[in-house]
């Protein structure tokens, strides 16, 4: 089976596994930038943290002015449960300003229609916004093709033997946005997270267990 066989056979067995086919409906944003914030705060943290900083930031500042109005040191304040607080709350203010002397306002939905390229430089050059908040952003918020790699896929990845074990994960990002239709990318991303969390875990993988363990060049080895 070549490379692309490989990862097609994956992707069907976790969608058997675990039926993320379609766009799950409180990923996306009406706002983009939300969706934007929403991933800087999830840098080196897990997602009941990041919802919670989300929520308090939302609930003490419910506009983006609002927002930078108060300031770093009050937003600081209401996004500390996602920890780097100092950090992410000037990365946000800087954010919102360049988007504001950009767009005009404190919004990227005018982004829309604009190359795909063109945004993913845009977004990348923002401060603190990796490959993979870039990646989520145009999935999530713009419903362009991209294929986010976090700390599970990356370690799917690897012990599939789907990408080489020094393959980083922008360059597992890029491998599969080439590989899989744009049709799969969102299930495809939310069924390997899924499955890092529920039985390929970093110590101690339930390979027994496994639904693509016979694809799987650790478990094979
Ligand atoms: S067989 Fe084991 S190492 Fe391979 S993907 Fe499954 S749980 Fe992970």
């Amino acid at each position: 089976m070549d490379s692309t066989g490989k990862i097609t056979a994956i992707l069907d067995a976790l969608e058997t596994q675990y039926h993320n086919e379609a766009r799950p409906p409180e990923l996306g944003h009406p706002e983009p930038l939300d969706g934007l914030i929403l991933t800087v705060l999830s840098q080196n943290t897990n997602d009941i943290n990041r919802d919670r900083a989300f929520s308090r930031l939302k609930s003490e500042f419910p506009t983006w002015p609002d927002v930078v109005s108060a300031g770093a040191s009050r937003l600081e304040d209401a996004i500390r449960t996602a920890g780097l607080a100092h950090t992410k709350a000037a990365r946000i203010i800087t954010i919102l300003g360049r988007i504001h002397d950009d767009f005009g306002e404190y919004s990227i939905l005018k982004f829309s229609g604009h190359d795909p390229e063109y945004m993913r430089k845009y977004l990348r050059a923002l401060p603190g916004v990796g490959a993979k908040t870039v990646a989520c952003t145009l999935l999530f918020d713009f419903g362009i093709k991209a294929f986010p790699v976090d700390t599970h896929i990356t370690r799917i990845s690897h012990r599939s033997g789907i990408s080489p074990l020094n393959a980083k994960p922008e360059d597992i990002s890029a491998m599969l946005e080439r590989v899989v239709p744009e049709a799969r990318c969102l299930g495809g991303h939310v069924n390997m997270i899924a499955h890092g969390r529920a039985v390929c875990h970093s110590q101690k993988p339930e390979c027994s267990s496994c639904v693509i363990a016979g694809l799987c060049d650790k478990n094979l080895s």
